[in-house]
């Protein structure tokens, strides 16, 4: 007999909410090493890439990465899909917008990422559900708790924004949850009418949208008021958390989700854990002090697409401080973005790279005043572009902009870049925010992978 997905996807809520609610580090790190030990010894070898590698611990695995993944899809997947066939039914659903489509019992996503970048997942509906309960169990609020189980009160009222839909979101929705899916691509407009209508509890988008809809708030064009709203698939920075709690009066929660994995979650505190009781994480130190890391992902609870130690591009900080909730799961500090976020310039007199944060850029425009509303940067060797979008006198606000600059490199020590000013521009809908990126480093200083 077949269980209803409703029963498997609320088993997985509960087991996830209230049985691997781990509060001590030496227990998390156990209870990680059984999976990992269960899934390399019965999961793994029923690809046959890593048949032919047969391996006792995590250690003796290769790293993988997008690239990796792409270029040996059949052979990573447990059921001999081949890349051409998921491909194929991913860049249907894209052009059609209809993401119902199945390969087999297979939901099949396209990830975003320029066209040469792309990436594909696939899940099985096993995984789909147990995908659905372990993000309810980590995203709902306690206060929300009782819309999903209570049948005398209304079902929980979701609004979601995304660039894609996907089965696997609509597995969200059920009796108790009434899930509407936002195409991203339409931009805010078409969607603010249907949210005066359907009056979400829970507002879930990219935080560029979300702050859309705080503008729209404020031109009073908008009137909801959600309780609980998460930002997702791209870093959410301190000047969008603050114009999204002025609009909507609540913190702003973040799901760290990926292509690899739901990988965190925001806690009551507000602070970011890493989703270590689904996901082995091994950190990749890019730096003496070991602040921060490349994550290296291994979904032990996946057995369709298998994530094997994959290194991702994100740059994760860690917290300073444990956090007071008292999880033991890893609290990070901030999501730097991916590894081309991070600017190089060459230190003055001995010439070698130092290496820029998007977090030191950020708070360098945050420092140069309100009336820079807008910006994005563009590293091209030893000239930076910075578009801006000002209020008021902009020369002003230019030159303020370029003091504060002027005051970052001789705090780092680094051989000032030329700085050339030109308009911001709106990225088109659905499409990534990318504050800042490196396009090239300065000749002669070598980029880490
Ligand atoms: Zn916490």
């Amino acid at each position: 007999m077949m269980l209803p997905d409703s029963w498997i996807a609320a088993v997985h809520f509960a087991r996830t909410r209230w049985c691997l609610d781990f509060r001590d580090r030496a227990r998390l790190e156990a209870w990680q090493q059984v999976r990992l030990q269960r899934f390399i010894r019965e999961v793994l070898p029923r690809a046959p890439y890593y048949r032919r590698r047969p391996a006792k611990a995590l250690a003796d695995i290769p790293l993988m990465d997008k690239a990796t993944m792409m270029a040996e899809f059949e052979d990573r997947n447990t059921c001999g899909i081949r890349l051409d066939k998921a491909l194929d039914i991913g860049l249907e659903a894209e052009r059609t917008r209809d993401f119902r489509p199945l390969l087999g019992d297979f939901t099949v996503g396209l990830s975003s990422g320029t066209s040469g970048n792309r990436g594909v997942f696939l899940v099985s509906r096993g995984e789909r559900l147990h995908w659905a309960g372990v993000l309810l169990a980590r995203a709902l609020p306690q206060h929300l708790l009782g819309r999903l189980f209570l049948p005398w009160v209304p079902a929980l009222r979701v609004a979601f924004f995304m660039r894609a839909n996907s089965n696997l979101y609509a597995t969200l929705s059920s009796r108790r949850i009434d899930f509407t899916f936002h195409d991203l691509m339409l931009g805010v407009e078409p969607a603010v009418p249907k949210l005066n209508r359907s009056q979400p509890d829970v507002l879930v988008g990219p935080p560029s949208l979300l702050r859309a809809l705080a503008a729209e708030i404020r031109a009073g064009r908008l009137d909801i008021a959600p309780s609980h709203v998460l930002s997702v698939a791209d870093v959410l920075e301190d000047s969008d958390r603050a114009a999204i709690h002025a609009a909507f009066h609540v913190p702003t929660h973040q799901l760290y989700q990926a292509t690899e994995g739901f990988l965190g979650y925001t806690c009551e505190r507000g602070t970011l854990h890493l989703n270590e009781s689904c996901v082995h994480i091994e950190p990749d130190w890019l730096d003496a002090g070991r602040s921060r890391f490349h994550p290296i992902v291994t979904d032990f609870s996946r057995d369709t697409q298998l994530i094997v130690r994959y290194r991702l591009n994100d740059v994760l900080r860690l917290a300073t401080e444990p956090c007071a909730c008292g999880r033991a799961e890893l609290a990070i500090e901030a999501i730097e973005g991916r590894a081309d976020e991070v600017l190089y310039l060459p230190a003055r007199g001995t010439g070698q790279a130092v290496l820029i944060y998007p977090d030191l850029i950020r708070r360098t425009m945050l420092l140069a005043g309100p009336e820079v509303r807008e910006f994005d940067l563009v590293q091209d060797g030893m000239f930076l572009t910075l578009g801006l979008l000002t209020e008021g006198e902009r020369s002003a606000a230019v030159s303020r902009v370029a003091a504060e600059f002027d005051a970052l490199w001789r705090t780092l020590g680094v051989c000032p870049p030329t700085m050339i000013f030109t308009d911001w521009h709106m990225p088109p809908p659905g499409g990534k925010r990318r504050r800042v990126r490196r396009k090239s480093a300065p000749e002669g200083l070598t980029c880490m992978p």
